[in-house]
């Protein structure tokens, strides 16, 4: 028997697909009942339980080789085939994050219902095409009564491998290849699971999620398709978050790269990064066009410092990522004088003709300790360069940032939730790394990864700008699949900023 994990399977062969250690339990409940309860006096108290094997096919979208991760395993009644009574029907929570941990390793699979029949009589009685048209996936003879090894609350996961039937009729012979294959890669999931499976602390970081900036730009699409009705275009992702970008979808935005993939007379939003004027003019030349722009006001101030800066012959040095669209948005506000520079090194290597006047600007989703480098060594080098009136790095960036560094080093992991493409997000994770803490970025509760949560007692959770906070709280509901959570929040300042909405939509 595993320290980590106690491996149960129907039978032998079963059990040696999946390597020593396995304990064979055989099939019905009478069977089953008697091993079960010899188990209880050796197996230490907590260790998790998985329960793995075959199983016939319901579900008529699956198939053989595929894997079952059951979310809830129901007892078929003796007598009734069809019967499946509430107290009957066990919910198993972990479920989610086994699949995830099972298709990264590039299985196919499925979660739902597992139906349990009492012996293999009961499975011949029973009717596959309505349990199928009821929702369960797979029938098995053991899971349900195996799974009674975790009655006393300790982790519980049961995953089946989708057998071929090789013939028509209910019993008919099986070929088990397909099946026996998947089965033989689950072993190394569930054992990861088996050692995420514990009690953690949860640390909040505060503030985190959305900015001002970001629910300005998703009240904008959402009050324009009131006024105006669907559809309405939005120029790029509003914000990048893919989450909020499917729900106004689903609203009856859409979402387009370019202007010109926009009709005449439609109504379009430019998104929150803020665009180059060429893209304005663009769209003043277009037929009867409504644009409504949801610019974030910090970054439409980095715009003007840009024509300011021009305006006084300054060549404009742009600490920001190149392919950024706010930092394209900016660049295209004075394009011939602008110099962009990402590090230190790209400082040393900048050519400016003597005795130009320099200033500079930031992106405003920067990390800041590290743009603070970029910025003494351009002092550095240009001892009189000019810079913005207030720092370009806005408020959001900068107060989740601190929330970060103030719960990292009690954290042994820390959960990013946002979209890779991000970068107040991105940066995030970078922040909490140079920290000494090991950082993750999740779109969402499906990307979590089990290897990352073995030994991590605190886990601190923070998020983007511009990601849900009912994508955190999914996040945190994930965990808890896992063991018992202690949540704490710790928050460094509270964020009282509000934007007005352009006249368009108020
Ligand atoms: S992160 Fe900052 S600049 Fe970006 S939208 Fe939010 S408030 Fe505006």
């Amino acid at each position: 028997m595993g320290d980590d994990v106690i491996l149960l399977a129907p039978s032998r062969v079963e059990a040696n697909v999946m390597g020593a250690g396995v304990i064979v339990t055989g099939t019905g409940a009478a069977a089953i009942r008697g091993v079960v309860e010899a188990l209880r006096e050796r197996v230490r108290p907590g260790v998790p339980v998985a329960v793995a094997g075959t199983a016939e096919r319901l579900g008529p979208d699956l198939v053989p080789g595929q894997l079952v991760v059951a979310n809830e395993l129901w007892t078929l009644g003796t007598g009734s085939s069809l019967r499946v009574a509430p107290s009957a029907v066990r919910r198993i929570d972990a479920a989610e994050l086994l699949a995830a941990e099972l298709r990264h390793q590039g299985h196919s699979v499925a979660v739902g219902p597992v139906v349990t029949a009492s012996s293999d009589t009961g499975g011949e009685a029973c009717d596959r095409a309505a349990l199928g048209r009821l929702g369960a996936l797979v029938l098995d003879y053991d899971s349900a009564w195996a799974a009674a090894l975790a009655d006393d609350n300790r982790p519980l996961a049961v995953v089946r491998a989708v057998e071929d039937l090789a013939g028509p009729g209910a019993m008919a012979a099986v070929d088990t290849r397909r099946a026996a294959a998947a089965l033989a890669g689950v072993r190394p999931p569930l054992e990861r699971w088996a050692r995420a499976c514990r009690p953690r602390r949860i640390v909040m970081a505060a503030p985190r999620s959305f900015c001002a900036g970001v629910e300005r730009a998703i009240e904008i699409v959402e009050r324009a398709l009131a006024r105006y009705g669907a559809p309405v275009f939005v120029r790029r992702q509003i914000v990048h978050n893919a989450h909020v970008v499917s729900r106004l979808a689903a609203m009856g935005a859409v979402f387009v790269d370019e202007l010109d993939e926009v009709p005449d007379g439609a109504t379009v939003v430019l998104a929150a990064h803020g665009v180059s004027p060429d893209v304005r003019v663009q769209a003043a030349a277009r037929d009867g066009f409504t644009v409504i722009d949801a610019t974030c006001p910090l970054v439409a101030k980095v715009h003007h410092e840009a024509r300011r800066f021009a305006s006084r012959g300054y060549e404009i040095v742009l600490v920001g990522h190149a392919e950024h669209e706010e930092v394209v948005g900016t660049a295209g506000e004075a394009p011939d004088r602008t110099h962009l520079v990402a590090t230190t090194h790209d400082v040393d290597r900048l050519q400016l003709s003597p005795g130009s006047r320099v200033a500079y600007l930031t992106q405003t989703t920067l990390a800041t300790d590290e743009t603070a480098e970029v910025i003494d060594a351009l002092r550095r080098r240009f001892p009189d360069v000019a810079g913005p009136s207030a720092d370009d790095i806005c408020y959001a960036t900068q107060n989740r940032q601190d929330a970060v560094r103030a719960i990292a080093r009690e954290c042994d992991l820390l959960l990013v939730v946002g979209s890779a493409n991000s970068s107040n997000t991105a940066r995030l994770v970078e922040v909490a790394r140079r920290e000494g803490c090991p950082a993750e970025l999740v779109e969402d509760a499906g990307q979590l990864r089990l290897s990352w949560l073995d030994g991590a007692a605190t886990v601190g959770i923070t998020a983007g700008a511009s990601a849900p906070e009912s994508i955190v709280t999914e996040v945190v509901e994930a965990l808890s699949c896992l063991g018992p959570l202690e949540v704490d929040e710790h928050r460094t300042t509270t964020e009282t900023i509000r934007f007005s909405l352009p006249p368009q939509v108020r």
